[in-house]
């Protein structure tokens, strides 16, 4: 693996709500490398996207509040850093990009528009020079006759021309860290599978690291290298991707791993999908101990009352269970 691009410590999120304080990340630790993706996945709720919202200081405050720990980039904590200072690593090291591009995309404005204005803002480019960097960015994610789409408009495209004139905005300054949150799961399957192609190929071009947030552990297999499994706002289970998908060691990772749809038939059987029972507690109704502990086939006492602590397997494996490494 190469160096350490982005070091999150000890990171805990709260919401304040009418019921009280409510807990959606519960003190996480990751660390992602320059080159490599790593994917934080999960079901809806369980903390991935407030996550990546922290790093990038986009929570909203006041009602969300970053209550511990450190977001170290180059050298400097995130969380200490003024609005000014945060606005020049938002774009310009660290960029974004979500599943619905019409939420990100100025409806009123043309592509070329909202492309140029990226670039004047954080590059010292004139208008002719910004305009022509704006259509070699579009030529460079795939998209067709370049000049002539940034004289059109959002809704003119598909939602995948839409997803890729957003991860060329979000390219626009080379930034090192990539933040994709669920960026394929608006997009047919065909589709998904340029847009994966075409972030592993710009990973590699622009030799940035990608944070993918993903609820499909098909989208993982695709391009992560690593995945860090998030659970009720607690990492349950972090390693590389290929031997956690062999051999996962938490009930959780083995329940999403199961209910993971496989193109698999032996002779003329197709077999059934199994799926997790139960839904991700409201996380202003945490079960004690461990939270999954209503929803797991292996549960036993201590699971009950005992929140289980994080085992460093090696230096790649870590997983929270009261379970022994290889139980499951
Ligand atoms: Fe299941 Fe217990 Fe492990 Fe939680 S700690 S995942 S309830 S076995």
């Amino acid at each position: 693996m190469g160096p350490v691009e982005l070091d999150v410590r000890n990171l805990k999120v709260s919401f304040s709500t009418p019921q009280g304080n409510i807990s959606a990340v519960n003190g996480i630790s990751f660390q992602l490398h320059r080159g490599e993706t790593l994917a934080l996945v999960g079901e809806s709720g369980c903390g991935k996207t407030v996550t990546a919202l922290s790093i990038l200081r986009l929570l909203p405050e006041p009602a969300a509040k970053i209550t511990n720990g450190e977001i170290i980039f180059s050298g400097k904590n995130l969380l200490s850093l003024n609005p000014k200072e945060m606005r020049k690593i938002r774009g310009e090291e660290i960029s974004m990009i979500f599943q619905d591009p019409m939420t990100s995309l100025n409806p009123v404005l043309t592509l070329g528009d909202q492309l140029v204005e990226t670039l004047l803002q954080h590059k010292s480019l004139n208008k002719k020079e910004a305009l022509s960097k704006s259509a070699q960015l579009l030529g460079r994610v795939e998209l067709s006759s370049p000049e002539e789409k940034l004289k059109q408009y959002p809704h003119q495209l598909s939602g995948g021309m839409r997803q890729r004139v957003m991860i060329a905005m979000a390219l626009a300054c080379e930034p090192k860290i990539l933040i994709a949150d669920e960026p394929t799961t608006a997009l047919d399957v065909l589709i998904q599978a340029q847009i994966l192609d075409l972030l592993e190929s710009l990973k590699k071009e622009f030799g940035m690291s990608i944070l993918l947030i993903t609820h499909d552990l098909g989208v993982v297999t695709e391009i992560a290298e690593r995945i860090m499994v998030m659970y009720a706002g607690d990492e349950v289970e972090t390693g590389p991707t290929k031997s956690i998908l062999k051999n996962p060691n938490h009930p959780y990772t083995k329940g999403l791993i199961s209910s993971r749809p496989q193109i698999e038939m032996t002779g003329n059987k197709v077999q059934r999908l199994s799926e997790i029972p139960g839904s991700v507690p409201n996380l202003n109704q945490r079960p004690p101990g461990c939270s999954f502990h209503p929803r797991c086939k292996w549960v036993f006492d201590p699971c009950k009352t005992q929140k289980p602590v994080s085992k460093q397997l090696d230096q790649n494996f870590k997983f929270s269970c009261h379970l022994d490494p290889g139980t499951i």
